[in-house]
């Protein structure tokens, strides 16, 4: 049986920003599921910790690092049988706000430290010093705050393989050259080819440059990340390691996101019966103070960030609005698009929805309620919001790149036999605004409509075959390693 240390800075449901915390919890349990031995570590955040404590888990070990006390507790993921490590370390963890800011929205100061403490931990157990009796085949890290374990473990002989996992290349954990040197980290690693970027010290780099393998969460996001466009400044080294680079697309938890029965939802409906789909946007129109009137709705779900194309979507809102489409907006983010949508939804009460926040039953309303999910993200590693559309029979508009891209097929390229929504190449929001009057054309016509909705509510989003895909890679690395 392989041992994975699967190392990341969020898991659903008990830590989220993003959609690194579903794939942290989906993967693993899809990876034991299919016979792998895989055990999360977590830093030990104050709802982790208190889960632990209440489902009565004990802490396993006790050894400092420099100046902190480390224990390590040993539980399990609520609602799995995956083993869940935590990293307690009170000063550096216990605290409020999210992961990485504080309650005001800022960068923890000493990030950099946190994080490099949480991968020395990994290290250590990955090694078998960590005092606990299971050790792993390999070490799969995810995204930056994890990016010095591989720089760890280069200096063991007997260190287990490492992969690493790009989420979002465009969270890279830059930090000065002065924490470079607070850290303590050798004057061999501040090259350009090793942890430096312009000047600065990167996390990612650590992972990018020395795991065995890397990998990304689409194969369209694969090759862009590999352009000076899409790249952030590392296509160069990727473009080195790119006999070392493969992209997997994500699968969503189908537990979770299933119309069939999902408590979140009033009436339930699947791909044979979906009239009552209809009465999923009635309820929502209700709750949402929007009229009821058969739509159509429109729908965004994310962070209010460049990324996501908001800008994009803020432009085309109001003659869509005018023409009598609703929109439903769920997400935060900056000022800079919370404001235009507020004054929008002042402006249109009847036909725009927005809540700033985070709320997941309402997404979940969102996802069954639309006839169309809209995401214009000016980039998108692999999205899921619209494999959870695709799923609910909402149909996805979306800009043709990364996971959308390998996800969602337009009748214009793929025929109507095989599409299953709209994208647009072009990136600018005239390009979006053309896309979504083609999917609303389409809307009117009851056949067609019904037929993306099919398409996209008959293919398999599960885990189940993209966790072989990594079970595959995990025994190719254990192979040339032997
Ligand atoms: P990213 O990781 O870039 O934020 P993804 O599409 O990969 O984007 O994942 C985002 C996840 O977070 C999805 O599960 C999405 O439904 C969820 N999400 C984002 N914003 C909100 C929100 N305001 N309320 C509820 N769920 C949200």
């Amino acid at each position: 049986m392989i041992r994975v240390l699967f190392a990341t800075s969020e898991v659903y449901p008990l830590v989220k920003t993003g959609g690194l915390a579903d794939v942290s919890a989906s993967l693993p349990e899809a990876l034991c599921k299919l016979g792998y031995d895989v055990h999360i570590l977590l830093p030990g955040y104050p709802a982790a910790v208190k889960a632990a404590r209440d489902a009565g888990s004990r802490r396993k070990t006790r050894f400092r690092i420099g100046q902190y006390e480390v224990s390590l507790w040993q539980t399990r993921l609520p609602g799995t049988a995956v083993t869940l490590w935590l990293v307690d370390c009170p000063p550096l963890f216990d605290r409020p706000g999210n992961p990485y800011q504080n309650e005001n929205g800022q960068d923890w100061w000493d990030n950099a430290h946190r994080f490099e403490l949480f991968g020395r931990v990994g290290a250590m157990m990955a090694v078998g010093e960590a005092g606990v009796n299971w050790r792993p085949d390999l070490v799969h890290c995810n995204d930056w705050q994890t990016g010095l374990i591989p720089v760890f473990l280069e200096h063991y002989s007997h260190r287990p393989g490492t992969v690493f996992t790009i989420h979002n290349l465009a969270y890279q954990g830059i930090f000065s050259h002065e924490t470079f040197r607070a850290l303590g980290l050798p004057d061999s690693l501040w090259r350009w080819d090793q942890l430096e970027f312009y000047g600065q010290l990167s996390f990612i780099k650590g992972g990018l440059v020395f795991s065995d393998r890397i990998t990304t969460v689409s194969p369209e996001y694969a090759r862009e990340i590999q352009s000076t466009e899409f790249g952030h400044g590392l296509d160069g080294v990727l473009r080195h390691r790119a006999h070392r680079l493969t992209g997997i697309l994500n699968g969503i938890d189908t537990r979770v996101w299933n119309p069939e029965e999902d408590p979140e939802l009033a009436f339930h409906y699947g791909r044979d019966h979906l009239k009552n789909k209809t009465q999923c946007q009635a309820q929502l129109q209700q709750e949402l103070g929007l009229e009821v009137n058969g739509g159509p709705l429109l729908g965004f779900i994310g962070r209010l960030v460049e990324q996501k194309g908001v800008d994009w979507l803020i432009a085309v809102m109001p003659e869509l609005l005018d023409r009598g489409c609703q929109f439903v907006v769920l997400g935060s983010g900056e000022a800079r698009y919370e404001e235009p949508l507020k004054q929008i939804a002042r402006q249109w009460p009847r036909q725009m929805s927005l809540t700033l926040g985070y709320d997941e039953g309402l997404s979940h309303r969102i996802t069954a309620g639309c006839d169309i999910f809209l995401m214009p993200s000016r980039f998108e590693p692999c999205g899921l919001n619209q494999m959870y559309s695709l799923r609910y029979g909402t149909i996805p508009v979306v800009h043709a790149v990364g996971g959308l891209s390998d996800t969602v097929n337009d009748p214009l390229e793929a025929g109507i036999g095989k599409a299953n929504g709209f994208r647009f190449i072009k990136a600018d929001e005239q390009a979006l605004l053309a896309t979504i009057n083609r999917a609303l054309e389409n809307f009117r016509n009851r056949k067609s409509w019904r037929r993306l909705q099919e398409n996209g509510m008959a293919a398999d989003y599960s885990w189940k075959q993209r966790a072989r895909s990594y079970g595959n890679l995990y025994q190719s690395i254990l192979k040339e390693r032997d």
